[in-house]
């Protein structure tokens, strides 16, 4: 993969990832003050568990968010370093077609994996 290609593939996925930030905390921020403005009533109770269950998921496709761009950051900095392509933990080359597929890919499947085991836990 040529890291100039990369770069130029992670820019485009980062522009998106802001974009993406910016429209949920702009829709966090609304369902706030409808929440606030619900208290004296219960007849809404079912919209207001609609809303909650919507910021739930808006939060937590925000933290996906987040991580997904503190990666890119890191595969823009990797580039920068001259490592793209590398482990960041162990520096065994990570697979061409996976960096195509992932161009934000930091580690080799096998250090994914240990990572992701440990974020389920
Ligand atoms: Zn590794």
């Amino acid at each position: 993969m040529d890291p100039q290609e990369a770069k130029r593939q992670l820019l485009v996925l980062r522009a998106r990832l802001l974009e993406q930030d910016e429209a949920l905390s702009e829709s966090l921020g609304i369902s706030l003050e409808e929440e606030s403005g619900e208290e004296s009533s219960d007849q809404h109770s079912a919209d207001v568990a609609a809303v909650t269950l919507t910021r739930e998921m808006d939060l937590s496709l925000r933290s996906t968010i987040e991580h997904l761009l503190a990666q890119v950051d890191r595969a823009l900095e990797k580039i920068e370093e001259g490592t793209y392509g590398l482990c960041d933990r162990c520096g065994a080359p990570i697979e061409e077609s996976r960096l195509q597929a992932v161009p934000e890919a930091t580690l080799c499947l096998e250090h994914q994996r240990a990572l992701e085991r440990q974020e389920e836990i």
